[in-house]
């Protein structure tokens, strides 16, 4: 006889299922609905799964869709080069803050020909660099919660933010113990203090480098609280994978949408114990994830060159990925749905992040400031660029080549990551100069698309040789029969070429 599975191993195997076809339709429903109805999504073939088709006829560059990410992060190491909001990833401040904030935060810390002092004249917005303003950016808003390592563009990034899953992420003195909004009438002060928190932090930062705001991992502390669970979990995440801070905000947002179908008792045809209306609801609220790749982190990643044992790196993989989640259940377990706290949903969440093509990227408004200030097509006079070279030029050689970093992360796209891949794609992601500002994907068209023509955007180089582009796309798990690939495979002497 078969032994039965334990309930989070069933639910687990459920949620790593293909959406049915009723859930699909109505998500993406929903999703093409928020985004103008330019594409659907529907069945493209048996093999190839769903794809994103368009309801219109789109011109060479037309915009066809533009979607902000569902969950997203800045890599970890990226975080001293670019100061975003922690929702949209739009740069934030202004250019003399954002420049200060690399300089400051360096730590390969060789001596700058700039004074310290004002560079923090800068970062406080005491001083202020001559044209910047003709760059303006949003000022800094606090966490709700009162944490350092999240900040925002606007109230609304922080409520969006907060809404959709940083009130269960937050390690901040007013997001605990409970993970409710902020009591109202003491806002304004307490913003004011966690405003305060933000500076001092920030200040330790610029006297003792960036090092300093990640201590190492602190083994069972007295008095373990949530917050001190969740800054190790956040520890864990900095020193091993990005991924699994981004895998956190998956799990804690789908947990706050299905918690908020069962209080709401909003579960599309959800009846019966409470037991089947919370999985009726995790079901929905998972639904966002459902249609994305579905393998394991350790068993999808790619083997690197220098590793002799493969499958002893995998298991160390999936062992590092067991330690994540025991870290997150530490803080967010919740019984009404153990399925979404399985190794392999989380495995798989982390593995979402591995492959599909998940670039988060934010050019620097700071590129287009030295743009002003030092190059040949300047709107500035020589001589005013001159005068401002005074000040520019010292701050352009302490940040060196890499004077325009941008903001780099990994997010997660819901319609994006609907499009098939094709090595002759209709359409191509890219951000357009001075438009596209913050961490939104932006789909364009690569060639006219008729009405009802399929949207695909290619994975890998497309330019690369037939066989390269074969292996390449192996690791994706799947053999490209677009019309490209069929037409070299059909003539292999030319494809080697
Ligand atoms: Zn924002
Ligand atoms: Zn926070
Ligand atoms: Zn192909």
């Amino acid at each position: 006889m078969m032994q039965a599975l334990p309930e989070d191993a069933r639910q687990a195997q459920q949620l790593l299922q293909p959406l049915s076809s009723d859930l699909a339709a109505s998500y993406f429903h929903e999703v093409v609905g928020n985004l103008g109805e330019t594409v659907e999504v529907r069945l493209a073939s048996l093999e190839k799964g769903r794809g994103v088709f368009a309801t219109k006829d789109f011109a060479e560059e037309d915009l066809i869709f533009k979607e902000p990410p569902l969950v997203g992060a800045q890599h970890t190491s990226n975080r001293a080069n670019a100061l975003v909001c922690s929702h949209c990833f739009s740069f934030i401040g202004s250019i003399g803050i954002q420049i200060a904030h690399r300089l400051l935060s360096r730590r390969d810390a060789e001596p700058v020909d700039v004074n310290p002092d004002y560079l923090r004249s800068l970062w406080s917005g005491v001083a202020e660099l001559p044209y910047s303003n003709r760059f303006p950016l949003r000022t800094l808003v606090t966490c709700l919660g009162g944490c350092t390592d999240s900040i925002y563009c606007s109230e609304e990034c922080a409520a969006a933010n907060w809404a959709a899953h940083h009130q269960l992420l937050c390690c901040g003195r007013r997001a605990q113990p409970s993970s409710v909004m902020p009591p109202a009438e003491t806002e304004q002060q307490q913003r004011r203090s966690s405003f305060e928190a933000f500076r001092e932090s920030r200040e330790r930062l610029q006297t003792q480098g960036l090092h300093s705001l990640t201590p190492p991992i602190r083994r069972e502390p007295p008095n373990f609280d949530k917050a001190d669970a969740i800054r190790l979990f956040r520890e864990h995440a900095d020193e091993t994978n990005d991924a699994f801070h981004i895998a956190a905000q998956v799990v804690a947002g789908t947990l706050l949408r299905a918690d908020e179908l069962l209080i709401n008792n909003s579960t599309p045809g959800s009846t019966g114990s409470s037991r089947e209306r919370s999985w009726a609801a995790l079901q929905h609220a998972w639904r966002p994830y459902a249609a994305a790749w579905k393998a394991p982190w350790w068993e999808c990643v790619a083997i690197p060159e220098d590793v002799t044992d493969a499958h002893a790196f995998r298991s160390d993989l999936r062992e590092l990925a067991s330690d994540s989640l025991e870290l997150l259940k530490a803080f967010l377990y919740d019984e009404r749905f153990p399925g979404l706290f399985h190794l392999d949903v989380y495995g798989s969440i982390v593995g979402m992040f591995e492959l599909n093509n998940l670039d988060l990227f934010v050019a620097s408004p700071v590129e287009d400031y030295f743009e002003l200030c030092h190059g040949e097509d300047s709107s500035l006079s020589a001589e005013e660029q001159h005068l401002t070279q005074l000040t520019t030029r010292p701050l352009l050689d302490a940040l060196g080549k890499a004077y325009d970093a941008a903001c780099e992360g990994s997010a997660f796209y819901a319609l994006q990551s609907c499009c098939n891949h094709s090595c002759a794609p209709s359409a191509y992601a890219f951000k357009r100069a001075h438009i596209d500002t913050d961490g939104s994907a932006v789909v364009l068209a690569k060639r006219s698309i008729a009405c009802g023509e399929e949207v695909c955007l290619s994975y890998i180089d497309e330019d690369a040789p037939f066989h390269e582009r074969r292996a390449a796309l192996a690791d994706y798990g799947f053999v490209c029969a677009c019309e490209k690939c069929a037409a070299e495979a059909a003539a292999p002497g030319k494809a080697a070429a």
